[in-house]
Formats: C-alpha cells, structure tokens, sequence
C-alpha cells in the first residue's frame, strides 16, 4: 500500500501519514485534501513511502487531489528551507507555495491597454449615433496604428472617456492588449545600459546584484531592458515589489516595455480565482512575467531564468506573523537554488544588502545619476520643529512654503506619521493621561467623529467631558496626528482644496487610488498623511513635501529607525518636483547635525550607511551580527514569566555548546501590555548563523514539549525591529 506524508498547516512540526486509494495519481508535490481531526485540510505531499509507523486502521485515506500542478522540487526546497531557517512547521511554509483552492471569478488584470474587438467593431458604430465623445473615441481607436490604445494612451484619458471604455468592455466590445509590435521604452543611458549587460551577462549562474541607484536614476527601465531578454530567451522572470508597489502604472510600464511577453500578478489583494488561475499560468511555463508581492516569491516557475526584488529595502517583504519569513532573502536563495541572477534593487538598500556589496559577495551597479539629465535633486531645507516660529505644529518657513505653491498652482504633500487628531489627552491640572485599558498604551484622541481610540489593540470609547481624575474640563489634546494637521492647514489656507490619506480616511486600495486620481487631476492642491503616501507616488505638479515628526527616529527604542527614517525621507525627497517643475523639501527637525539629516540633505546614502554600518558593528548588531527574539504573550504576568524564565534556561543550556550565542535574559515587550496580554521578550544573538540555528532549534523543540496553551509564543529570526 502507498502511503503519503503529507504536510498540513498546521504549527506541530510533523508530517502526517494517509493512504493513497487505488487509482488515485499521485506524486510529492501534489496538492490534496485530508481530514484531521474533525477538520478538513489542505495539504502538500512530501513523500510517497511504502509503510508507516502509524496501525494501518488508524490511517486515514487521502480524500482528493486538487487539480493543480504538483509543487515543483525547488519550490518544495524554499518551502523546506523557510520552515528551517524561520522556525516554522513545514506545512505552514507549504502553506505559502499554494495557491487558493477555491475556483472563483477568473483573472480581473487590468489591461495593458485596449483594442476593439470584433463584436465592437461591429456594434458600436450604430449604437452611438447620438453620443459624439465616444463616436470620437471610437475613431481615434479605430485609425490607431496600435488598433486600439495603449497603456499610457489610456491614462491620459479624462476620467470620463475611462469610464466608457470600462462600460464597452464589460459589453465585450474591447479586449485586452494594442497590438504593438515595438515596445515602449527610453533609450538606455550608459550607465542603465551597463547595469542591464551586467545582469544579462551574468544569465544561468547564480549571481547576486545589487542595483543601488538613486531615486528616478532608471532602475525599473534597467529590470525591464534585462526582463525583456531574459523573457526572448524564453525564460521566466519573478518580479518582487512591496505591497504598495503593485500599481497599475507598473503594471502598465511592465506591458509596455514587453508588449508581447504575459505578465501576471500575485498579490493577497487579488480574488482567489485570479490568484489560483495566475498561479497556474506561472506553474504551466504559460506567463513570462510573474509580478508580486512577498508571498509571490514562492510561485511556481519551471523555466525561471532572472529574479529581481525592486526596492529591496522595503520592511513589507518581511512576513510580521505566521511564518515570519523575509522575502528578498527567501528570492537570494531561491536564485542560488536554481542558479539564476538576482537583482536587488534599490536607492537606499538596507544595510544588510550594502554590507554583502561591501564585502564583494554581492556585485554593485551603481546609477549615480537621474536618467533625466535635467531633474536636479530637490533641495532639502531644515527647519526648527519647535519654538515660537511653530504653531499648531507647522513651523513659518513650512507655511510660507506651501503658500508660495499655492500661489503658483502647484502642489504640496504634508508627512506626519500619526494618524488621528493627538496622540494624547492630557489633564494639565492633574497630569491624567487618557490610556488603554487592555494596553500599556496612551489613547489617542480622534474627530469626526470624536472618540479616544487605540491603534494598539483598537479599543474605542468616548472622549471624557472632564477629566476622570480631577474634574478639571480643560483637557489638552497633545501633539500632531493628521487630523489636527488637516484642522491647522485649513484654517491657515481656506482656499486650498486638501485631502487627508490615512487608514481612517483611506481605508479600500479604490479609496486611495481615487486620492491619487484626484491628484493627478490637479483636483487637490495640499495633501496630508502618513507613510502610506511616502512610497510609489508620481505625482508631476507636486513641487513640495513637508516632514514632520522625524526626530521620532532618533528617540526610537528601535536600532533600525535611522536606517528606516533615511530611507523614507530619500525617497520621498527623489520624488518631489521634475524637470520643468523643480521640488523642494522642507524637514522639521530639533536636530539639524543630526548626520542622517546631513546625509539626507546632501542626498548622500552612502556617507548615511557608512556611517550606521560603523555603529552597528561596534554595537554588534545587524548585519555583523543574526539575531532572533522569542516573544511571548499570556493573560497573567506570572505565566508569561514563568514561561520565559523556563525559555531562558533553556537557550542558556544550548548555548554551552554552542558558545557563540549569547542568551540574554528575558524582559517586558516595549509594549508591555497589549489587547489584555502581558508581553515579554527574549533576545538571542550570534555572529555565527548555524550555531543561532543549532540553538533555537533545540529551544523550539522545549517550547514545544512544554506546549502551555496559556502562553501563545513565536521566534523570530532576523527580526525587523526590537521594540
Ligand atoms: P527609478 O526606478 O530608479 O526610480 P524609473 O525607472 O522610475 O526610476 O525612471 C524615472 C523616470 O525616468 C521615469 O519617468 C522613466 O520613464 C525615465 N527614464 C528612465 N530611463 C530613462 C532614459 N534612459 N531616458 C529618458 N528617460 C528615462
Ligand atoms: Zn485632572
Ligand atoms: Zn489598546
């Protein structure tokens, strides 16, 4: 009898066995269903065996394969290798490398561009007798040498000619795609034209790339140019980008530099049916281009021949729970598992990258310069965040400058990274401050509507008349959210049409994309929000941002901030202004000598991670030395406790063996308490990788052992932040 193990998603770091009913096909790799316990699951079978530990009655069968393409060895091998490195089961990373099982509505892509089919061809002359824009449309579609539109051509429709085009689509009277032949795309420069026969030059080995170009320097024409003849080639190439990368404008980009190759996209966002039907254009060698996010890293590809991840630096490629894997590390190993280029790329690579460049294990190509000669960097003014030149948070020189963009028909972008309307309610009589009662955490004070909230757990109730301690009723909202910033800028700009993008006001992907439509529509002249407008925004007559709240960096608990805050602002200073419309960017900051902002205004990354790189090795921290945090969380203090003294112990014994890990003892989570959990965490460091490995092995299998279903707990490797 056939037996298979098969792994479920489950955290027990086992494989279950079944029996595979005669007739039933079946090879490892396959996807299938099972019954365990009383619960029906999908699962992956990891190997066919002739026998099992396990009383043949006490076997279950396999109920079903799934029709889908077997998981390939090298997925298979990622999967095993993230379940290893990451401390997982293996059948929660499995759990990654699957598709959705569930057949839904077929791919919803948006196009590349459009063209009329057949049936429009033929209806839509007579049914538009009396409508003369879209006769008009249908002429200029109808004599284009592209049969249709293209990409661009449709963006730079007004909003209501799109809209018609959407209605003659779902009519069935246009079908995806212009015919071109030639694609569109700048001629490369010299140094972009390097870059690209390094990567191209370096095809069928695996060889890791880092792309450090500065911001508007080219570098996604660098991936397509290299993308486009890989893909002539006939091979397959995985596009990594974060989350909120995943536009249409680079989708569009994508069609239009490769107008012939099959792009499909792979991100949590898609329906399942789409995702599920991509999946399988990948795995069937049917798509040339697989573009996602993180969990696409694991997508099946059986003729891969490039991997790039675009803006490598970005935290959203690190998985916060479940199987806390990092994508751009899981895509460098799976190119040396399957012996193919990978490109990382990025204006400012995190440091770990940097440091692999700088030790010539990674091979840097540098893009000095902006691809368009005449796009000078935006000039970077420090200006005080407090004293008597600021008022409700703005400082003067920030104001004067949004009014002089205002003057002139341009627009302006407003950080601040707290949403809400003040991070606190305070009572200036008895020093109340309104807090969490599930947290170890200040409420912060919302409008419209008006409550306390917290963004740690969610908890909501209403702002207080008086102060609950003292009944003073002249409570005083502390500090800046967005909210409040909204409030000031209004008052201070009647006539300026602002809009506000946070999670409150933004909460759908459509909502969002409706901000930047409006945007592009010179719709709004003041934008204010958080981080999520920092990232993949394009906006031409935007020729000022303003930062606040920076200096939050250099207070954090968290040794990345600098690198992070450095990150963020270079972006978004490389994304102010253009040519014709030079940008300027205004950060407030108490502390102009700070070097990250020297670096920044210099527009000098290098000088900034030279500099990091120096502190963080003579900290013994990341990248020169791994570190993993066990963290835990329970109801009680004392069983949190107790559980990580007994984890303590435990790592502290493996550590006699394997001497070059340092077991630091457990203490309270930054966040001591959060939702109604008591936290705590537990450091572990190593400048050797395998002995950090040998050591949270033998301390996942104890925590295991101990199974407490009081104490929920995980490990984390390379975590991103400490705090
Ligand atoms: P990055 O990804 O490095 O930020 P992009 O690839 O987005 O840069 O390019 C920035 C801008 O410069 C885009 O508008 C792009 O079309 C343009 N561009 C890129 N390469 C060239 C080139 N060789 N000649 C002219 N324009 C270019
Ligand atoms: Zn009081
Ligand atoms: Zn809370």
């Amino acid at each position: 009898m056939t037996i298979a193990r098969v792994a479920l998603p489950v955290a027990v770091d086992k494989l279950f066995d079944y029996w595979v009913p005669a007739g039933l096909d079946l090879a490892a790799g396959a996807v299938v269903r099972v019954r365990l316990g009383g619960r029906r699951l999908a699962g992956v079978v990891h190997a066919l065996a002739d026998d099992s530990d396990v009383a043949r009655e006490a076997l279950q069968p396999i109920d079903e394969v799934a029709g889908l393409p077997a998981l390939a060895d090298d997925v298979r091998d990622l999967a095993g290798f993230v379940a290893s490195y990451y401390q997982s089961s293996l059948g929660l990373a499995y759990a990654l490398a699957m598709p959705p099982l569930a057949h839904g509505a077929g791919p919803r892509e948006r196009p590349g561009g459009v063209r009329l089919s057949d049936a429009g061809r033929e209806a839509l002359p007579r049914s538009l007798a009396r409508a003369p824009a879209q006769r008009a449309l249908l002429a200029r579609m109808a004599s284009s040498p592209t049969g249709g539109l293209t990409a661009d051509e449709v963006r730079a429709l007004p909003k209501a000619s799109r809209r018609v085009l959407a209605r003659w689509r779902r009519e069935g009277w246009l079908v995806a795609g212009a015919h071109r032949a030639e694609p569109v795309a700048p001629r490369l420069n010299d140094a972009q034209r390097r870059a690209a026969d390094a990567i191209v030059g370096s095809r069928g080995a695996f060889a890791p790339l880092l792309l450090q170009g500065v911001t508007g320097s080219g570098k996604t024409e660098v991936y397509l140019a290299a993308a486009a003849s890989f893909v002539a080639d006939g091979g397959q190439v995985l596009l990594l980008v974060p989350e909120i990368n995943l536009t249409p404008q680079l989708t569009s980009r994508v069609a239009d530099a490769l107008p012939r190759a099959r792009t499909v996209t792979l991100h949590s966002a898609l329906p399942d049916g789409a995702r599920r039907a991509n999946w399988e254009a990948a795995a069937r060698g049917e798509a040339d281009i697989v573009l996602g996010t993180r969990l696409a890293v694991f997508a099946p590809l059986p003729r891969l021949a490039l991997v790039v991840v675009d803006e490598e630096h970005d935290t959203s490629f690190k998985q916060h729970d479940g199987v806390r894997y990092h994508a751009r590390d899981a895509a460098v190993w799976r190119a040396r598992r399957r012996g193919v280029p990978v490109v990382l790329g990025s204006a400012t690579p995190s440091l770990e990258s940097y440091a692999h460049a700088d030790a010539g294990r990674y091979r840097r190509l540098v893009l000095a310069q902006r691809a368009d000669p005449r796009a000078a960097f935006p000039e970077v003014r420090l200006v005080p965040a407090r004293g008597p030149l600021v008022r409700d948070g703005l400082s003067d020189a920030l104001l004067a400058a949004i009014g002089e963009r205002l003057r002139r028909g341009e627009q302006s972008l407003v950080f601040v990274n707290r949403r809400g309307f003040a991070p606190s309610l305070k009572c200036p009589a008895c020093g109340w401050q309104a807090g969490c009662p599930r947290c170890s955490a200040r409420l912060t004070a919302h409008r419209a509507p008006s409550a306390l909230l917290c963004h740690h757990c969610g908890h909501r109730e209403r702002v207080p008349a008086a102060c609950p301690s003292c009944g003073n009723v002249d409570l005083a909202a502390r500090g800046h959210g967005t909210q409040r910033l909204e409030a000031a800028l209004a008052q201070a700009f009647p006539q300026a049409r602002i809009a506000r993008v946070d999670r409150d006001s933004t909460r759908s992907a459509r909502a969002f994309d409706d901000v930047r439509e409006r945007v592009r529509d010179n719709a709004i002249d003041l934008l204010i929000g958080t981080q999520m407008l920092a990232k993949g925004h394009d906006f031409p007559r935007l020729t000022l941002v303003g930062v606040l709240g920076a200096d939050n960096a250099l207070y954090s608990a968290d040794f990345r901030a600098t690198e992070r805050t450095a990150a963020l602002l270079m972006q978004v200073a490389g994304r102010a202004g253009r040519a014709d419309l030079p940008g300027e960017v205004v950060v407030q900051t108490d502390f102009p000598g700070h070097p990250l902002f020297a670096a920044v205004v210099r527009h000098d990354y290098d000088a900034l991670a030279r500099d990091v790189l120096a502190e963080r090795e003579a900290a013994g921290l990341p990248p020169f030395a791994h570190l993993a945090l066990l963290t835990a969380e329970a109801h009680r203090r004392e069983d949190v406790d107790r559980f990580c003294e007994a984890a303590h112990a435990r790592a502290a014994a493996a550590a006699r063996q394997h001497r070059a890990v340092e077991v630091f003892p457990p203490v309270p989570a930054a966040l001591a308490r959060r939702a109604g959990y008591e936290r705590a965490q537990m450091l572990l460091r190593s400048r050797q990788r395998n002995e950090l490995k040998a050591v949270l092995d033998a301390l996942r299998t104890a925590l295991a052992d101990a199974g407490t279903r009081r104490v929920r707990h995980a490990i984390d490797v390379d975590p991103q932040s400490l705090a």
